[in-house]
């Protein structure tokens, strides 16, 4: 079996990446609920014996066969409990901070290709900031040298939106280092970040 399974955990938030083997065990024991969508977007969730009537109907190549039935192979499981499996962490990298910030300055908010950014700290490292997630905005080479080692007050720039640790999605190696290979198209209405907001209210 090879292919990845999106897992959402109980709110549908995206938490971790499977393979089909581990989907299929979470299914049959009944922690988890198959996700399927259809062409409107809507949302249906299948347990075991649910998804293997679902299946009966289902024409694609995706499938898995045993002794006695033909399963459909799940792209989205949804966890029935919290604890089953743990939470990615997002990996502090360099990449992974463009990522966070969409490869956008979060000073003049424009987007550029990842050799014209740079990691800004927010608060400069001389005056006592850190190298966190709370501290470093992804920023282009030219806003990076405008504020030098300035205090956003005294250099009049603040980052468009809060730098903040971002919560795991498949894009983001995990703190295993585990990252999606691909990212399957039903995933989407699940991975993408919310429509970026632009607040510049200080
Ligand atoms: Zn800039």
């Amino acid at each position: 079996m090879t292919g990845q399974v999106l897992v959402l955990n109980r709110l549908w938030q995206p938490i971790h990446i499977c393979d089909v083997r581990r989907a299929f065990a979470l299914l049959f024991l009944g922690h988890a609920q198959v996700v399927r969508s259809d062409e409107e977007s809507n949302y249906y969730t299948h347990d075991f014996d649910s998804w293997m009537e679902e299946s009966k109907g289902y024409r694609g190549q995706d499938v898995i066969r045993t002794v006695s039935h033909c399963f459909r192979v799940p792209s989205i499981i949804v966890l029935n409990l919290f604890d089953r499996l743990p939470k990615q962490e997002v990996k502090f990298t360099r990449q992974n901070v463009f990522e966070r910030d969409s490869y956008t300055c979060q000073y003049c908010g424009n987007h550029f290709e990842p050799r014209q950014l740079n990691i800004d700290h927010v608060i400069p490292r001389d005056k006592g900031g850190k190298t966190t997630w709370e501290n470093v905005v992804c920023s282009c080479i030219s806003c990076n040298s405008r504020k030098a080692n300035y205090l956003p007050a005294e250099a009049n720039m603040f980052p468009i939106r809060e730098p903040k640790a971002p919560r795991w999605r498949p894009l983001f190696g995990g703190a295993s280092g585990k990252k999606a290979g691909r990212v399957d198209e039903s995933w989407r209405h699940f991975i993408e970040p919310s429509p970026t907001k632009v607040s510049v209210s200080r």
